[in-house]
């Protein structure tokens, strides 16, 4: 691959490491020309096993594997933890080079948005409820987060772009973005990667003390109870049960909801459609979320949260 390095630009152990636009799109056209499949996964880094399962898938899937690895500032409001967001770059280059990723776009701000920067993607409805909901993190959120996708995907211009289901109101927001624009990318989103006590993988359970990231188990636990509770067939029975292994915890969720996994209505009932199960909670300084999707049916379940903690869930409905 022929490429003009910076300063700050590198190849090392079979990855290319570019901070510049320019960089990427030049280091990308060969590939392009060259009629290779190219895959994206987008990060903000500070990588664990559920970055690495969608490494590893584009691996598999794709000839080409670009990681980005960028904090957005846009999607961080103003009393967020931007500033104390984890941050390893040395390590992340190191594992995203054991996973076989090929290039790594790693831009610094002024890069991503430059002065006079003025556009952004709203993807309306889906974005206001949940953590999109005003009184939470807010509709803005996601509009740091489709905005600096819609980039990457404009920038790297993928075959396919891989997702974790961890951030399931993201992959809506991401899939209604790239339908509604007609930006020619496959999503694939792919099982929560969790602790081998259930609690769902993420950068921020580094925030956690012990006696918290015991109590941090409370959520997957609560989401387990809510899908074995709904196999009886009552929705809201379920949620009930959920709320009250959360309370056993001390923990007061922002919210514990059920919706179509699609449209982000909301449900009160199970039904013919594939319901999202998302939980959002205040765990010490780490704000924590995880979910479980229930089956069209709602009596059986596709991957059970308790069941699976060992391991990642299976990927065959991903
Ligand atoms: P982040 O670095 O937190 O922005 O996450 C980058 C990607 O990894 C997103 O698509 C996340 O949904 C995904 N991801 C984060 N945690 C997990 C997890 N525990 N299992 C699967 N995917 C995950």
């Amino acid at each position: 691959m022929s490429l003009v390095l910076t300063e700050q630009s590198h190849a090392r152990d079979g990855v290319t490491f570019v901070r510049a636009k320019g960089e990427l799109r030049a280091a990308l056209a060969v590939a392009r020309r060259e009629g290779r499949s190219i895959g994206l996964v987008p990060t903000m880094g500070y990588l664990h096993e559920g970055h690495l399962s969608l490494l590893r898938a584009a691996r598999a899937e794709c000839d080409l594997v670009v990681m980005s690895l960028f904090v957005n500032p846009t999607q961080f409001g103003p009393d967020e933890d931007l500033d104390r967001y984890p941050r390893d770059e040395r390590r992340d280059v190191e594992l995203a080079a054991e996973a076989g990723v090929d290039l790594i776009y790693a831009p610094p701000v002024e890069e991503v948005y430059p002065d006079g920067f003025a556009t952004t993607v709203a993807v309306e409805g889906l974005t206001e409820v949940l953590c999109g909901d005003p009184a939470r993190r807010g509709p803005e959120h996601f509009r740091g987060v489709a905005t600096v996708v819609a980039k990457l995907l404009g920038s790297v211009q993928p075959d396919v772009a891989y997702f974790g289901r961890k951030d399931a109101q993201q992959v809506a927001v991401i899939r209604r973005m790239v339908r509604d624009l007609d930006i020619p990318v496959r999503i694939e989103a792919l099982p929560i990667v969790r602790e081998p006590d259930g609690l769902a993988m993420s950068s921020r359970n580094a925030y956690l003390s012990d006696a918290e990231r015991a109590r941090a188990t409370a959520l997957s636990r609560a989401l387990g109870v809510v899908e074995r509770v709904a196999g009886e067939g009552s929705l809201s029975a379920a949620l009930a049960a959920g709320r009250h292994e959360l309370e056993q915890a001390g923990i007061e969720p922002e919210y514990l909801e059920a919706r179509d996994a699609e449209t982000l209505e909301p449900l009160s009932e199970l039904g013919p459609r594939p319901i999202l199960v998302a939980v959002a909670a205040q765990v010490g300084p780490a704000r924590l979320i995880d979910n479980v999707e229930l089956p069209a049916d709602g009596t059986k379940t596709r991957a059970r949260v308790a069941l699976s903690a060992h391991r990642p869930q299976k990927q065959e409905e991903a």
